[in-house]
């Protein structure tokens, strides 16, 4: 063995040790920790020869790489939807790579650590009140959900023509319908050599809505004259977090023949909340859904699930299969996610949710859910209150939308939102709705309270 590796092998636990106290600092003080800094590094950094130890490569993260790093995970983070790991996410994750599981299959690589990823699925099941008529899996965030829901509509789409597309390719032109789809889901049309303009747009309900109108969605099925499609809809919309109406989707299934997508990224959460599952009604009779967890689950980076339904395994079998070898038997049975979804080896993405699911249970995530949202409504308030703002769309569940009140101030938002966000204080996103400029700020993280609030109100009133 190496020299140095073997010391590092003799002095594991005090490296360890070391690495936990760098993420116990970082973790205390994310109060503190700016939401953006402008610090750079020259990323030419040579390789060394001989290498430095885990010991010194980490005194270098801290004083050269560290600087980088933002509080993300923070209160006051508020941009793009995310969340922040609670302990027992960190927990998960950190055993999910000191165990090392390859979780491609269940049985025949040795080790059942696909059993654990199987078991949160089924947890997470519990948690949406979702039927367990879905077959789950583990991916890296809501874009891989959609790519890999969409990859296997793809294969339902050949089917309804007879033909094979994952084993021939493309050879019909494939009908995609949506109104408000996330960029994700037009990045993955992209990926699966659908393109990313073929898709017909469907208008939204009239007024201030992102909402699918299905009115118009039914015209233009008709104009389709009894071919099949794939319908990309939403349950939460990012800028406004809209919810398409499921109930009335369900209905049209009976009617017409499509593939139903959902995207429920962090809209998905509202089932937990009984003040708001309302929103999701209906929702378990799509054919596949999106769902993020590094985001109102609050887990880290590169944890995200869909759900396709089980009736559906054999085209998702067609699609991802890892070799040629027709399958034996019952396909659930000789079950291997290498089969069934894009990555083969793969770590056992799952534990930090099982973590959390396990630690925290229904309650804890009702809870988060009900304060994100609460915490919105504040936020929301208070901007309209304060005189210089104004909302761009009703609040809805955690995503306030907002600009400076008045078209004459329609310039200056650019200017404000870098202003606000350079301060470190907070963190927003710039978004364009309804044609105006605007601000989003999503409240999905654990940790963030009215104080914050407040905090940030009084920023954005010394800048205006
Ligand atoms: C965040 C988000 C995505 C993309 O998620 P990633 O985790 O960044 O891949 C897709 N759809 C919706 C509705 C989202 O909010």
């Amino acid at each position: 063995m190496n020299s140095i590796l073997q010391h590092d092998l003799n002095d594991l636990e005090n490296i360890l040790e070391k690495a936990k106290r760098q993420g116990i600092d970082f973790l205390n003080n994310l109060e503190n920790i700016p939401t953006s800094n402008n610090n750079k590094i020259d990323p030419k950094r040579d390789l060394n020869n001989l290498g430095l130890g885990s010991e010194k490569a980490l005194k270098e993260f801290k004083e050269r790489l560290a600087p980088l790093l933002v509080s993300s995970p923070g209160p006051r983070y508020w941009g793009f939807v995310t969340g922040g790991s609670t302990p027992a996410s960190i927990v998960g994750d950190w055993l999910a790579t000191v165990y090392d599981q390859n979780t491609q299959s269940v049985t025949s690589q040795g080790g059942n650590s696909a059993l654990i990823e199987f078991e949160t699925i089924n947890l997470l099941l519990q948690l949406l009140e979702l039927p367990d008529s879905f077959l789950g899996g583990f991916v890296t965030g809501a874009t891989m959900s959609n790519f890999t829901s969409l990859a296997v509509a793809r294969q339902w789409f050949g089917k309804q023509f007879g033909k094979d597309f994952a084993k021939n390719g493309i050879s019909e032109t494939i009908n995609i319908l949506t109104a408000t789809p996330h960029s994700s889901s037009i990045k993955s049309l992209s990926m699966l050599g659908i393109g990313s303009q073929n898709y017909t747009v469907v208008k939204t309900i009239e007024g201030n809505r992102e909402a699918i109108d299905l009115a118009d969605l039914e015209l233009k099925i008709k104009e389709l004259n009894g071919k099949p499609f794939i319908l990309i809809s939403s349950a939460g919309t990012v800028n406004t977090a809209d919810f398409d109406d499921f109930e009335a989707i369900s209905n049209l299934k009976e009617k017409y023949n499509f593939w139903w997508h959902i995207d429920a990224a962090f809209g998905g959460f509202a089932a937990v909340s009984e003040k708001y599952k309302g929103y999701v009604q209906g929702w378990e009779n799509a054919d596949s859904i999106t769902i993020d967890c590094h985001k109102w689950l609050n887990v880290p980076y590169e944890s995200a699930f869909y759900l396709i339904k089980k009736a559906h395994v054999n085209l998702q079998i067609e699609t991802f299969q890892n070799s040629n070898a027709p399958y034996l038997g019952d396909p659930l049975e000789n079950f291997n996610y290498l089969n069934v979804l894009p990555e083969n080896s793969r770590r056992l993405r799952a534990l930090p949710v099982w973590f959390s699911l396990v630690a925290y249970g229904k309650e804890g995530f009702c809870d988060i859910i009900e304060k994100s949202t609460s915490l919105a409504l504040h936020f929301g308030n208070a901007l309209i209150e304060d005189g210089s703002f104004e909302l761009l769309a009703p609040i809805r569940l955690n995503n306030v939308c907002f600009t400076l009140k008045g078209d004459e101030n329609q310039d200056k938002v650019g200017e404000f939102l870098t202003k606000l966000n350079d301060t470190g204080t907070v963190f927003m996103t710039p978004t364009v709705y309804q044609n105006k400029k605007g601000i989003r700020a999503s409240f999905v993280n654990w940790r963030t309270k009215e104080e914050d609030i407040n905090i940030v109100l009084e920023e954005m009133k010394l800048l205006i």
